[in-house]
């Protein structure tokens, strides 16, 4: 059986990011990640040595119009289609088409959080719904004949390796994304996951919602090997490790920046974790592994509200979590790497004053890169509902003021560089 793949294209200014929170989705003005979760599903399927193409049909650039004349051209026997939560209108037009186009052909939806959904897909069109995670189960699903229409659930194709949620148990399990089938250039960058889940539970957090409430680690080994294969194989300009929380595990990620610097790794990387997973002596060795830039999510400058979202216990957690962000942010920036913060705007019962409050705390806190960003109640996720588009909009307000003032601060101060290198470029003969 011949089966194509399809990263739906975009259908409009908004462009559908897939991957984006942890693989719930969501519509970006700009930065989209490569869709690691087909390319793995690819893997997988050639692994088995089932007859397996992808399309990127966003990557590409195409229209729908110019996916459908695409897919016509060697029509497929069966179609396996990217959705997400935060991309469910653009899917559901581009499921539509697909049935439309192609009325015979099973479409089977796939995705991390197709789970809230289902039945919306299958309502658009879809025959199956894969349920949980698709990066081994999928390949299990179409290896056989296929059930009746409707939801499938990962768990029930392989129970071993998924458990009542559909989650993977174990992401060793997976093979490495099949990358060279995919257009991963346009995207700037390539990822890499090295675990999976949180044991944290912060009352707004999605990304436990969608993968799980535990952390599940990848041998240290096998994550340099990843990295390693990465650099050498595919030479992007950096990589983007998307782990929700990279320094969870002190000695893991100190394993793996020490096979890095072993390896003399010289790609640039980011990673992501709470602020207090990061220590000096880990940030230097981080920065001599290659890490030029980490996440952190700040989320509030407000002692009470960062206890009424759940991000800290409690009023003292609070002051000692502000305390230590500041070390975290002196010392990760003494090494030269780079700190993105992030805080959440239009969070329930957040005020102006609590925005006031973060505002000036990360005034103070000095960040490389600070981005605001609208709270988003994904599905389950314990907080609830946030606050309306138009309150949002206000509640931003002196919070983009500072984001304007600490861009033009680092545009600045690498403005010198940028000429220095500007200089020495146009002084080399072609
Ligand atoms: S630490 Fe990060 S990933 Fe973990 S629950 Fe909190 S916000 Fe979510």
């Amino acid at each position: 059986m011949k089966i194509t793949l399809l990263n739906p294209p975009a259908l409009s200014e908004s462009l559908p990011n897939r991957e984006g929170t942890a693989s719930f989705g969501a519509l970006s003005t700009g930065f989209l990640y490569p869709p690691h979760t087909l390319a793995v599903v690819l893997a997988t399927l050639q692994q088995q040595s089932i007859d397996a193409t992808m399309l990127d049909a966003l990557g590409e650039g195409l229209s729908l119009n110019e996916t459908i004349d695409h897919l016509r051209q060697d029509p497929p026997e069966l179609l396996g289609v990217y959705t997400s939560w935060g991309t469910l209108t653009p899917d559901q037009t581009v499921i539509r088409s697909l049935r439309t186009a192609f009325p015979q052909t099973p479409v089977i939806a796939l995705g991390t959080g197709v789970r809230y959904h289902a039945d919306l897909l299958l309502k658009a069109g879809a025959s199956h719904v894969l349920v949980g995670d698709p990066e081994l189960a999928f390949a299990k699903l179409v290896s056989s004949p296929l059930p009746d229409p409707g939801s499938v659930k990962s768990q029930d194709m392989l129970p071993d390796d998924h458990n009542f949620a559909g989650l993977l148990r174990s992401p060793a399990k997976l093979p490495r994304p099949a990358w060279d089938e995919i257009p991963w250039q346009r995207y700037g960058f390539l990822t890499l996951f090295g675990s999976r889940g949180c044991d944290d539970n912060c009352a707004y957090c999605a990304y436990v919602r969608v993968q799980g409430r535990s952390q599940r680690l990848r041998n240290a080994e096998d994550v340099i090997a990843e990295m390693v294969w990465l650099e050498q194989q595919f030479g992007p300009k950096r990589i983007l490790v998307r782990d929700p929380v990279f320094a969870a595990q002190r000695t893991w990620a100190l394993q793996i920046a020490e096979g890095l610097i072993a390896h003399r790794f010289h790609t640039p990387w980011e990673c992501e974790s709470r602020p207090e997973h990061f220590d000096p002596s880990l940030l230097k060795k981080l920065a001599r592994a290659g890490c030029t830039t980490i996440k952190i999510g700040v989320e509030s400058g407000d002692p009470d509200e960062l206890v009424r979202i759940g991000r800290v216990e409690d009023h003292r957690h609070a002051k000692t979590y502000l305390g230590y962000l500041r070390e975290v942010v002196h010392a990760a920036k003494t090494y030269g790497i780079n700190v993105r913060a992030y805080v959440m705007v239009g969070l329930p019962g957040q005020t102006m004053a609590e925005i006031n409050a973060t505002a000036a705390y990360i005034r103070e806190l000095r960040p490389t890169f600070f981005h605001p960003r609208p709270y988003i109640a994904y599905p389950r996720v314990i907080l609830g509902e946030g606050q309306p588009e138009t309150t949002i909009e206000t509640l931003q307000r002196p919070l983009r003021e500072v984001e304007r003032d600490l861009a033009t601060e680092y545009a600045r101060q690498h403005a010198p560089l940028r000429r220095y290198w500007r200089k020495l470029l146009l002084a080399i003969p072609d």
